[in-house]
């Protein structure tokens, strides 16, 4: 986790909104919206805060975030989830996957299987949870994972099978034989199963399929998500996990001396935001598709082999056509060269499977409809 010299390496995402800001690009790498979510949930805060609800919340969370997430998780899902015992408020969706993993590691023999390209924070999650990682390859054309890979990959060693989806960085939704495959996994070789479901909102090919609602999943599964991306509220680091009750005591106790707790204001105010009418969460994802659609007739016509994703803020692109072989090469060199900045995928890949991912880049779709129409004109200008 650390640069060679000793200092702390920023991530590829502060890395690349850093290089926005000092060449006045376009950001469409670091994935956050450019436009304030719902009044409703803004309102609330302001509401909260007025109402002096600033000091520290109940070590599992605002009773009525427990609730709203369970009313949730009912209402979209059919899960029965109970508020006072499975339910855990986290500092967004990153301390509870890491909670969790230092929760259920127990040995360095200890395996935890993720989805490659994964998220950044997962590889130094296990790393820090003194785990070993193994990966399942995602690859083109459609990036689910081969079946029999999945298997090989899943053995008595494996205490966390750790699932994203809706994924980033490639966009895939998986497909149910591959949910199936992995509840079946996890049964047979005793392993728990992790999701992070931080887009569950932000799907196109229908609504998303929780790896808990499949039959025997729920007793084995922590579903963790978050109100970032559903609410356009990033900053505010509202996340949760839901599972069974012994394994959600277990990341409280973590937790508690992570951060204890966190947000006490934007708690209620996420509550109010997982209660809003339905229409809401079908119109942010078809406005959010609507911005796929513009971002990939953007990069089609600037020559770019486009990926289109089936839920999530990204883009994944194949730049070889462009020069963009080494598209790690070709990410640095384009915010100069076109004003726009994007993340290679080589951020998401171990080192030993770079050569796999080398052509492909991710753009952010999650940015208004002008600035994703102007990121398309630079970037035809400059190809
Ligand atoms: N998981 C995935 C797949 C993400 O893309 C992100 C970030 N945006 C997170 C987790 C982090 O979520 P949070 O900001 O709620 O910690
Ligand atoms: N999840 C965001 C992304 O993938 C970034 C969050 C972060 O900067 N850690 O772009």
């Amino acid at each position: 986790l650390l640069s060679a010299d000793g200092v702390v390496a920023p991530t590829i995402f502060a890395e690349m909104s850093a290089a926005a800001v000092r060449t006045g690009a376009i950001n469409l790498g670091q994935g956050f919206p450019d436009e304030d979510g719902p009044i409703e949930v803004l309102e609330a805060a302001r509401e909260a805060i007025s109402r002096g609800v600033n000091q520290y919340p109940p070590g599992r969370g605002d009773p009525d975030l427990l609730a709203a997430i369970s009313e949730h998780q009912l209402r979209f899902y059919g899960l029965d989830v109970s508020p006072d015992s499975e339910v855990l408020v986290t500092a967004g969706a990153t301390e509870a996957l890491t909670a969790t993993l230092l929760a259920l590691i127990d040995s360095p023999d200890d395996e935890v299987v993720v989805f490659e390209p994964y998220y950044d924070s997962y590889a130094a999650a296990v790393a820090l949870a003194g785990a070993r990682l193994r990966t399942v390859p995602l690859r083109r054309p459609d990036f689910q994972p081969d079946l029999d890979e999945l298997a090989a990959a899943v053995t008595d060693r494996t205490r966390i099978i750790l699932v994203n989806d809706p994924h980033n960085p490639t966009g895939v939704v998986f497909a149910p034989e591959v949910q199936a495959e992995i509840v079946r996994l996890a049964h047979a070789h005793d392993a728990v199963i992790v999701t992070d479901e931080v887009y569950e909102h932000l799907t196109f090919t229908g609504p998303h399929v929780p790896l808990a609602t499949l039959p025997g999943a729920a007793e084995r599964t922590l579903t963790i998500s978050s109100g970032g991306k559903t609410f356009n509220t990033t900053g505010w680091k509202i996340g949760w996990v839901h599972g069974p009750a012994e394994l959600i005591t277990a990341v409280l106790t973590v937790k508690q001396y992570l951060t204890y707790v966190n947000g006490s204001a934007f708690q209620p105010a996420i509550a109010a935001g997982l209660r809003l009418p339905d229409a809401f969460f079908t119109d942010a994802a078809a406005a959010l598709e609507r911005k796929h659609a513009i971002l990939a007739d953007g990069l089609r016509s600037a020559g770019f082999d486009v990926c289109p994703p089936q839920g999530g803020y990204f883009t994944v692109a194949d730049a070889s056509s462009l020069g963009g072989a080494d598209a790690a090469a070709f990410s640095r060199a384009l915010p100069e060269r076109a004003g726009v900045v994007a993340i290679p995928l080589s951020a998401f890949v171990s080192p030993d499977h770079q050569a796999d991912y080398a052509g492909l880049v991710r753009f952010a779709a999650c940015k208004r409809v002008d600035v994703l129409e102007e990121a398309a004109r630079r970037l035809s200008a400059a190809t």
